[in-house]
C-alpha cells in the first residue's frame, strides 16, 4: 500500500466541517484529481473531489459504484482503528 501525503487546497468536510488539508492515496501515490473519492479522517464521510478539488457529495451512481469497494472498506477500517488508538492514548491516566 503506497501512501503519500499530498496537500490539496484547504477544504472542510461536507458533513462534520473538519478542515482537511492533506490527502493520502491508498494503493497509489498520485495527487487527487476531480472525481476521485475521499474519506474524511474526522468522521468517515465519503465525498468526491470536484473540478476545483473542493469536495462535492457523491452522485447516486458513485454511491452504488463504491458500495463494498475493498479499498474504501480498508480505508474505513484503518480510520476506525486509528481513532480507537487515539482515544485510548488520550484517556485520562488511571
Ligand atoms: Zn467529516
Amino acid at each position: 500500500m503506497g501512501v503519500k501525503e499530498r496537500a490539496p487546497p484547504n477544504r472542510a468536510c461536507l458533513d462534520c466541517g473538519k478542515m482537511l488539508d492533506q490527502a493520502s492515496g491508498l494503493g497509489h501515490d498520485r495527487k487527487p484529481k476531480p472525481g476521485d473519492i475521499t474519506i474524511c479522517f474526522g468522521c468517515g464521510h465519503i465525498m468526491a473531489f470536484a473540478k476545483d478539488l473542493s469536495f462535492r457529495p457523491l452522485t447516486d451512481a458513485e454511491m452504488i459504484e463504491i458500495a463494498g469497494n475493498p479499498v474504501i472498506v480498508k480505508a474505513q477500517t484503518l480510520r476506525a482503528a486509528i481513532k480507537r488508538i487515539d482515544r485510548r492514548l488520550n484517556e485520562p491516566a488511571k
